[in-house]
């Protein structure tokens, strides 16, 4: 697709906590805990304030159609400024310091004055019911010749813990948030710029790592489309392929409204019906359940609303998520109602009463009670029309689904929910505090000193020491070395073991605070326990077992002789497949032998017998 043709304009917004000893606004850690060890909870409800001109945004707005109460875990490194129980304390300055070197980097100017501002946020992620964030720096370059717009210090909100209950451990880390112009024009070019900012980020040696600590929005509109802002990307290979899809979903669109009119397609609350008693002896568990049924009759709709306009998301996905914020489960509609367990007579009678003609869609909501129905048949009606206005795309904030789909979240914010926040003393930034910021080398050119280092100290060749240099593990290699692990094993471990976890989704950055797994390496250099049985061991370690026990754990360590007995007897069993795959029968069969000595063999010498019998068996077939 060019995507230059169809006016694809992209920016993003990063967000990066730091990895400062202090939070933002009070001086409890930056620590994430165990939630199961919070030592107390509380309740909040939160409500919108006014801003300075007088209006509620627009996003608190409907985030007030539900009414929640919320609930809060305390820990004993919490304190009464994330209880919003004690005002902040000034500006963290260790924060300010890297936010300063990381504005540097992207050459910007800073603010002379740093105000902290009140960003109204009542989802409930914050107990105050704003987050506080600070305009550092504005006006940077970026090597693609787009600009860094502003760079801003924020508190991190609390974490979702489930539904309404939140954690406070993670409120107040300190977080950086990087805002692109609107400067990019393909799906690569989004994802190279939002690798790039991180790298940048990553050079400090001040943020922090692991999963949820970054987190990118990304901006996507095409030409007659609208800005839809989507929130916390946090994987960046899925960058490209978010916004491709929504590329995608914005064309289908335009698409689907074109074809609506040509229909003269219209959605009214002149066609809304209560369908109750039609649906009292339904067979349909959901409708069964249900205190009241609405039917709208959506004229010309049919085949639109079940349209998909991206993968696993239809025009009615979209009409569901609307209907969702007054609290019901979702609508049903006539291009699907049989999957919902209503039957053909019943959708029959249905547009018998509901006079629906061919080319009319019906969509059914089902709600607890009178209030519940009418809201969500009002937002149904609101979305309907959205997809026949002239600009069929919602300006929305929207949250990422699995594989890069997105979902409707809430309308974008608008410029009304900001506020001067009192309680925190502006600080300058003045020459000496500007020149104190440290400019740092950048990680790329950092890993290119680091290979050639690699290459003139261990001879790695070329591409090996860059995969080993780049590693996001690096540090602890060179750990390792300086414990006098062997090169090639602590390089092995960093560029097989440490990402071969991370893709099970084990952390294994909890291995580093004591330093664990440069312990096992050492075991492992001393011939305790063979190379194979690393993962066993990292992951018995960080689920708390001691590096003793775990190497007891592991299975018992084979002689040579049982071994060669063990090779055999999977040859001899599976003779027919050797003879048939010849010597190509290795690989496959290496996997069934290490799993039977479960790891507890070196590879190499299982790999070194198994060549042996297999040869011994090709020999005796061409005998
Ligand atoms: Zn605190």
């Amino acid at each position: 697709m060019d995507y230059k043709v169809i006016g694809l304009v992209a920016g993003i917004e990063i967000h990066q906590q730091l990895d400062t000893s202090e939070k933002l606004f009070c001086s409890c850690p930056t620590t994430l805990r165990d939630t199961a060890d919070h030592s107390g909870e509380f309740f909040r409800y939160l409500r919108a304030t006014e801003s300075e001109m007088g209006e509620i945004d627009r996003a608190a707005q409907e985030e007030m159609k539900r009414e929640r109460k919320f609930r809060y875990y305390t820990y004993d490194t919490t304190c009464l400024v994330e209880n919003d129980e004690e005002p902040p304390a000034p500006l963290n300055g260790e924060a300010l310091a890297v936010c300063l070197t990381i504005a540097k980097m992207f050459s910007m100017t800073p603010v002379p004055q740093i105000h902290t501002m009140r960003k109204l946020v009542i989802d409930g992620s914050n107990t105050s019911g704003f987050q506080r964030t600070a305009l550092v720096a504005l006006n940077g370059t970026l090597p693609n010749g787009g600009r860094v717009e502003t760079i801003c210090l924020e508190e991190e909100a609390a974490q979702r813990v489930k539904d309404d209950t939140f954690s406070l451990d993670r409120l107040g880390i300190p977080l950086v948030e990087i805002t692109t112009s609107p400067c990019m024009h393909t799906p690569e070019e989004v994802q190279q710029v939002a690798e790039y900012i991180g790298m940048v980020l990553r050079s400090t040696g001040k943020v922090k790592r692991g999963i949820g600590t970054i987190r990118q929005d990304v901006n996507i509109s095409i030409a007659g489309g609208a800005r839809a802002e989507i929130k916390g990307v946090q994987e960046l290979d899925l960058i490209s392929e978010v916004v491709k899809r929504e590329v995608q979903r914005q064309e289908a669109l335009l698409a689907i409204r074109d074809d609506l009119r040509q229909r003269g397609a219209s959605a009214s609350p002149d066609d809304v019906n209560n369908v109750t008693e039609l649906f009292r002896d339904t067979k349909s568990t959901i409708l069964k359940k249900a205190k009241i049924i609405y039917a709208m009759k959506l004229r010309g709709f049919a085949g639109h609303v079940g349209r998909e306009i991206q993968p696993d998301r239809r025009l009615g996905s979209e009409m569901s998520d609307y209907a969702k914020v007054c609290g019901v489960g979702g609508i049903f509609h006539s291009d699907e109602l049989q999957a919902y367990g209503i039957t053909e007579e019943e959708v029959v009678h249905l547009r018998q009463v509901m006079q629906a003609g061919d080319q009319d869609c019906i969509v059914i909501v089902a709600g607890a009670g009178e209030k519940q129905a009418a809201c969500a048949v009002q937002q149904v009606i609101l979305r309907a029309k959205k997809a026949l206005d002239k600009n069929p795309v919602p300006e929305e904030t929207r949250k990422m689904l699995e594989g890069g789909s997105t979902a409707y979240m809430r309308p974008l914010p608008g410029a009304a929910r900001m506020y001067p926040e009192t309680d925190v003393l502006p600080v300058m930034i003045d020459e000496k505090r500007w020149d104190a910021a440290e400019m740092v080398e950048l990680l790329t050119e950092k890993n290119k000193r680091n290979a050639a280092r690699l290459v003139d100290d261990y001879k790695f060749k070329n591409n090996y020491a860059e995969q080993v240099a780049s590693s996001e593990y690096f540090p602890r290699f060179e750990k390792a070395i300086a414990e006098r692990v062997s090169p090639d094993l602590a390089a092995s471990a960093i560029t097989r073991y440490y990402p071969e976890l991370k893709r099970e989704r084990v952390d294994v950055s909890k291995l580093f605070i004591k330093d664990e797994d440069i312990a096992i390496l050492c075991v492992i250099e001393k011939g305790q326990a063979a190379k194979e049985a690393i993962p066993d061991l990292f992951k018995s370690v960080i689920t708390g077992s001691s590096i003793q026990d775990a190497i007891a754990k592991l299975a018992p360590a084979v002689s040579r002789e049982d071994l060669e007995g063990i090779v055999k007897k999977i040859i001899a069993d599976r003779a027919d497949f050797v003879m048939q795959k010849g010597k190509a029968a290795l690989g496959p069969l290496m996997g069934v032998v290490m799993e039977e000595v479960r790891g507890s063999v070196d590879g190499k010498v299982v790999s070194e017998l198994l060549k042996r019998e297999i040869d011994r068996v090709l020999a005796g077939k061409s005998r």
